[in-house]
């Protein structure tokens, strides 16, 4: 791990927020030149490991993976903010991008793809494809939005992302311009410049095309939206939701993960370990027997809907997604229940 005392560093790193981590995990000389990186930089960004960087802010968690001599960028972010994903992951890489996966197809995580599509090679789970080819019209627009949001911002990286934002007009975008070329199947096994990465579907679980992905060299791996770390999980049923499934995805992490310190990538919140899945799988057995005991009892969704769950109340966006969580669990009891 290039002598940069990577042991001690990487048992720092876990547990701590992204932020309280990057001091200790990058180490100081690296940290010293990062930091400046990041001053200018409209996605927060940490180094992992030698070769892997987190970015955060607008949509999904994005990975982006420095090959011999080229980068690997996992998810893309909201629509509109494709160009500045790709020119900030070839900034704090070294690396020009040539590889993007999508983790699912939701926009969170493929509304960027348009910038990656005409010259990367551009992945995702085979089940993925026709969903996110279905989405390409809402995402065409999502780009006027994302404009006069970073409008309103004062961060120093403002103008840069604008014109970024700007540029997606003359591009020529069609709405296939977000479709994957390449379909995986459910275990993938890569070499992508020089790096290897393993690609898990473990069935319905977020969605019907969730992957897990491993970079074993860096012990770092991206768990997509099957981990949502302290976030209330988005539950949603047209695009294959199925909680049970999703906690056999949080089981197939936790052995992914083994007893090593893997630095584990949740598609929303901070950075972590294992612990997360952990957590994640425990959370969702507890809703499910929870909407299976109201359902059963006769309790109404409105007013399942209205449970505090104070057990969570620490977990973030419960505003917008504690009903999408409760209710997705509630319909899916019904169902099986027959009502
Ligand atoms: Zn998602």
């Amino acid at each position: 791990m290039q002598g940069m005392n990577e042991g001690v560093s990487r048992r720092n790193f876990l547990g701590l927020s992204a932020g309280a981590a990057l001091a200790c995990c990058v180490g100081r000389a690296r940290a010293a030149r990062f930091g400046r990186e990041a001053d200018a930089t409209w996605f927060e960004w940490t180094q992992l490991s030698p070769r892997c960087w987190v970015a955060i802010g607008e949509g999904g968690n994005v990975l982006v993976v420095a090959g011999d001599r080229e980068a690997i960028v996992i998810d893309a972010k909201n629509a509109g903010f494709g160009n500045t994903l790709r020119r900030e992951a070839e900034q704090v890489s070294g690396k020009p991008v040539k590889t993007l996966i999508n983790t699912h197809h939701h926009g969170d995580h493929t509304g960027g793809n348009c910038s990656f599509t005409k010259d990367c090679t551009v992945m995702a789970h085979e089940n993925a494809l026709a969903r996110i080819a279905s989405q390409g019209e809402r995402l065409m627009g999502g780009a006027k939005g994302a404009a006069a949001q970073v409008g309103k911002s004062e961060k120093p990286a403002k103008d840069a992302v604008l014109k970024d934002i700007a540029a997606l007009d003359g591009a020529g975008l069609t709405k296939d311009s977000w479709t994957p070329a390449n379909g995986l199947g459910d275990s993938e096994k890569l070499t992508i410049g020089g790096v290897a990465i393993e690609l898990t579907h473990v069935g319905n679980g977020h969605t019907d095309n969730d992957l897990i992905i491993v970079i074993p060299a860096e012990k770092v791996m991206h768990g997509g939206d099957l981990l949502f770390n302290k976030v209330w999980p988005v539950i949603d049923l047209p695009g294959g939701s199925d909680t049970a499934g999703w906690v056999k995805g949080c089981e197939r992490i936790l052995e992914l993960c083994g007893e090593q310190q893997m630095i584990v990538v949740p598609g929303h919140g901070a950075v972590g370990d294992r612990e997360m899945a952990q957590r994640q799988r425990q959370m969702l057995i507890a809703l499910r027997a929870q909407a299976a005991a109201a359902v059963k009892a006769g309790q109404s969704r409105e007013d399942f809907l209205k449970r505090p769950f104070e057990e969570y109340a620490e977990y973030q966006r419960a505003d917008v997604l504690k009903p999408r969580t409760l209710g997705g669990v509630y319909d899916e009891a019904a169902k099986a229940a027959g009502k």
